[in-house]
């Protein structure tokens, strides 16, 4: 579990408010759940045989209400469940489909590595309630924009049909009938999944086992005309807007609750966490979860990978700085320099205050080196005299310095706008 500070905070600002503008582009809207759930509502939603379920949440008993009943209480490993829970629970989808998303930490007990973490940071696009491929499309072109607006390349996007349940039995009995006859090539959880969760063999990443999973029976064979009409209707989408994609018929994604469409946006630049952005469609989950049925898709990303790959890359990253730092000489002057401050902060300028140490305000050259410091494009210097003129003096601290020039305190709006536009990184 990691601290995020500055200047790395910046960062995921940029990230969430760029995020978030194009959430409103494509019409999606806020979700916040809580970061607890009752434990049963992910082994419901997520699936009992899942590395999540089975080893990795953050579960405890809370104290006994007064009823004596214990709560058994889970740290969201996802946002989904959580999601889903919310639109049964207020009945969102009582006049039609609902387009969602939602950004926020959660948590696993993963073995922690670069790009792994056991509190890390997920955004999530779901649109419920709407059954055809536009849909599916939709999402993938939204995170296609989000990938265009932070200027993220290097990644490559993967698809797959998972079919419908009664073609995955299909398809289940001939993958455990074919692992069975090759039982000697198993790896110790491969065997443990052979018979629960079998699909999940051919997404492991043991090196040992990529020939055996490259000759297990493809689920692809498997689908019928309206699975196969649905996977059309995506690639359909995607030819059309220039997106390109590998159909990898290995993709099975890691939670159990995915039907038909599933996707993942890949990076080769983040070594074994690769996986920038995952998703797909659930049709089934909100029935698991008590609702009525409605079918439903989504994706999550997440934010360190996305970052890491982004740094990977060499991106700058807008880092907002003050347009200007107070330098105040005399510490009677700091009444009347935080009123104009003020003035100034409300007309949209950035700008930090000289605090006092210990032994006051400190000589005029060590505010000036704490202005520098900064980051700032501009000294505003309250000083006595330029007070007592109803002026302050304006310096900047960019290109040669410059001369101090006196302002009128009486046309703030003019320094104002002239600290905005000549500030650099804006
Ligand atoms: P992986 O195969 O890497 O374990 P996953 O299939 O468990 O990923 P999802 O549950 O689909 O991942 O979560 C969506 C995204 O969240 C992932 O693609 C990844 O970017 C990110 N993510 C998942 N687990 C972690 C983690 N422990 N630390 C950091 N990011 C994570
Ligand atoms: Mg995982």
């Amino acid at each position: 579990m990691n601290d995020i500070l500055p200047p790395e905070s910046a960062r995921w600002e940029w990230l969430e408010a760029t995020v978030r503008e194009q959430m409103a582009r494509f019409a999606y809207r806020n979700v916040r759940t809580p970061i607890l759930e009752h434990t049963q509502l992910f082994v419901r939603g997520i699936g009992e045989v899942t590395d999540i379920v089975e080893k990795e949440m953050y579960s405890f008993e809370d104290r006994s209400d007064k009823h004596g009943q214990a709560e058994h209480l889970t740290m969201r490993p996802e946002n989904t469940a959580g999601l889903v829970r919310a639109v049964v629970e207020h009945n969102l989808l009582y006049d039609g489909g609902k387009r969602l998303y939602y950004m926020g930490p959660m948590f696993r007990r993963e073995k922690p590595q670069r790009g792994r973490y056991r509190q890390f940071h997920q955004i999530g696009a779901e649109a419920l309630g709407f059954a055809g491929p536009d849909v599916d499309g939709e999402l993938i072109l939204l995170a296609q924009s989000l990938w265009k607006a932070i200027a993220l390349t290097d990644v490559r996007l993967e698809l797959n049909s998972l079919g419908q349940p009664a073609e995955r039995a299909q398809h289940r009995a001939r993958l455990i009938a074919y692992l069975e006859s090759h039982a000697d090539q198993l790896d110790e959880e491969a065997r443990r999944r052979l018979h629960s969760n079998p699909l999940r063999v051919l997404d492991t990443k043991n090196p040992a086992m990529q020939s055996l999973v490259e000759g297990a029976p493809r689920l692809l064979d498997f689908l019928g005309p309206q699975s196969l009409a649905h996977f059309e209707g995506v690639q359909a989408i995607l030819k059309a807007n220039g997106i390109a994609y590998t159909i990898n018929p290995r993709l099975v994604r890691g939670l159990d609750y995915y039907n038909l469409t599933v996707f993942e946006f890949v990076t080769d630049r983040l070594g074994s966490q690769g996986t920038v952005c995952g998703g797909g469609r659930y049709d089934d989950l909100i029935v698991q979860i008590g609702g009525k049925p409605a079918p439903a898709v989504g994706w999550a990303l997440g934010i360190e990978r996305v970052l890491a790959l982004l740094e990977e890359q060499g991106a700058q990253v807008p880092t907002p700085v003050p347009h200007a730092y107070a330098v105040v000489p005399d510490a009677a002057a700091m009444p009347v320099a935080l009123r104009t401050l003020t003035q100034l902060r409300e007309l949209g300028v950035r700008v930090q205050m000289h605090a006092a140490g210990p032994d006051g305000q400190g000589s005029f050259k060590s505010q000036f080196k704490k202005a520098d410091a900064s980051g700032a494009a501009f000294a505003l210097i309250f000083g006595a005299d330029e007070l007592a003129r109803g002026e302050l003096g304006l310096k900047s601290l960019r290109d040669g310095k410059g001369e101090q020039v006196a302002r009128p305190l009486a046309d703030l709006a003019g320094l104002a706008s002239h600290l905005q536009s000549s500030a650099p990184n804006d």
